[in-house]
């Protein structure tokens, strides 16, 4: 669905003050109240960083889709269909319990399109009632005042939308043409924390587009980070010229949201591995539309275990098991969830996605 997530932890810039600044708020309501929810977000997130630095027996962040199915077709995009009806509400409230039961300190909710779940609010519900963060990534399609309302009132903490162009073109309709009215509406109606993700690398014609919508997004008072699309054969390679004056820009304008994890996105953008220790299975799940855990959306079928057997067990030998795709990745978000542990216990055991004897039917992980 994006290439890049916000870490939870990042302090949001949803300040009235910046937008009123950017004079973009005359009729923003409820800043007070704004204020006090963003205060009280903030306090649960340090409270999960601290649990996540207290024991690495429990996930910290799990990716949960509710329903397959997107109402666009992005080219880059293998994570959605156009065919498939959303897991019934029940299932899912029975999937985040589980997830609370391990001890999740925040749950996502991916796609496909989760605005399409005509009971997503439901689920943003169940999240909260466990404890946990509650975030979704939406393409922002199908926001309405209401809709966002409901948001609110269900007690959504996070919302991540990927802007991938100004002007919408065959690879990709999430467009700031298209969207810029429906940031607007967040702007004027949200209570949760909103990042804007742009886009450079495989595929967007004008990679100038991703510093017009950073500074748009940081003009309406939200944050916003970029990620690096890679083209059909998934092999790094470095930005050209352009795409790296641009990836400069934003990060200069978003330096708080990078400080801590340069080094990962630098490498990327200069097409070089990285050095780092995955924590898919353990600190990270990605829960797909059949309820199985993957490690990411990009390894799914592996573990392939159906999250109500997943168990603490599992979660603590996959915190040891080292990823062969690590050097290679590209996704950010768990590389995020895996710096909060990037200091201790190094992997024991290894494991190669898809590699002979590794995947459902064959248990989980291979020793090396
Ligand atoms: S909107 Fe997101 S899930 Fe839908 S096709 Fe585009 S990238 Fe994929
Ligand atoms: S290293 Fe492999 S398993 Fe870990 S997030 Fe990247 S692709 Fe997924």
């Amino acid at each position: 669905m994006t290439t890049t997530s916000q870490a939870p932890n990042q302090a949001p810039r949803h300040s009235s003050a910046k937008a009123q600044a950017a004079g973009t708020n005359s009729g923003r309501r409820g800043t007070a109240r704004r204020r006090l929810i963003a205060a009280a977000r903030r306090l649960r997130e340090v409270g999960s960083i601290a649990s996540a630095l207290a024991s690495t027996a429990h996930p910290y962040m799990a990716h949960i889709v509710p329903m397959r199915r997107c109402n666009l077709a992005c080219t880059y995009c293998n994570e959605f269909d156009d065919v498939s009806s959303p897991v019934s509400v029940e299932e899912m409230r029975r999937r985040v319990a589980h997830l609370g039961r391990l001890g999740t300190s925040v749950i996502t909710i991916s796609g496909g399109e989760p605005l399409l779940h005509p009971e997503l609010e439901e689920v943003i519900r169940s999240i909260r009632g466990t404890g946990a963060i509650a975030g979704m990534i939406t393409n922002g399609y199908l926001l309405m005042p209401e809709r966002i309302e409901r948001l609110n009132r269900a007690g959504l903490d996070h919302m991540q939308i990927s802007i991938d162009n100004v002007m919408p073109d065959e690879v990709s309709k999430k467009s700031l043409k298209v969207l810029d009215a429906k940031l607007a509406m967040l702007a004027e109606h949200a209570e949760f924390h909103v990042n804007i993700n742009s886009v450079v690398g495989g595929g967007i014609a004008n990679p100038e587009d991703a510093l017009t919508i950073s500074r748009r997004a940081l003009e309406l008072g939200f944050s916003s980070t970029i990620g690096i699309i890679h083209d059909g054969s998934g092999q790094l390679k470095p930005l050209g010229s352009r795409e790296r004056k641009v990836w400069d820009e934003v990060r200069r304008l978003t330096r708080r949201s990078y400080s801590r994890f340069n080094g990962f996105q630098e490498a990327i953008a200069n097409g070089m591995p990285n050095d780092w220790r995955c924590r898919a299975g353990s600190r990270y799940l990605y829960v797909d539309e059949n309820g199985i855990v993957s490690y990411c959306s990009q390894q799914r079928g592996y573990p392939g275990v159906p999250i109500a057997e997943y168990t603490t067990a599992m979660v603590k030998r996959e915190f040891l098991t080292e990823k062969s795709c690590a050097p290679n990745c590209t996704i950010s978000c768990v590389h995020q969830v895996s710096y909060i542990d990037h200091w201790r216990a190094p992997q024991k055991t290894t494991v190669t996605p898809g590699g002979e004897g590794h995947g459902a039917s064959s248990g989980l992980v291979q020793i090396r």
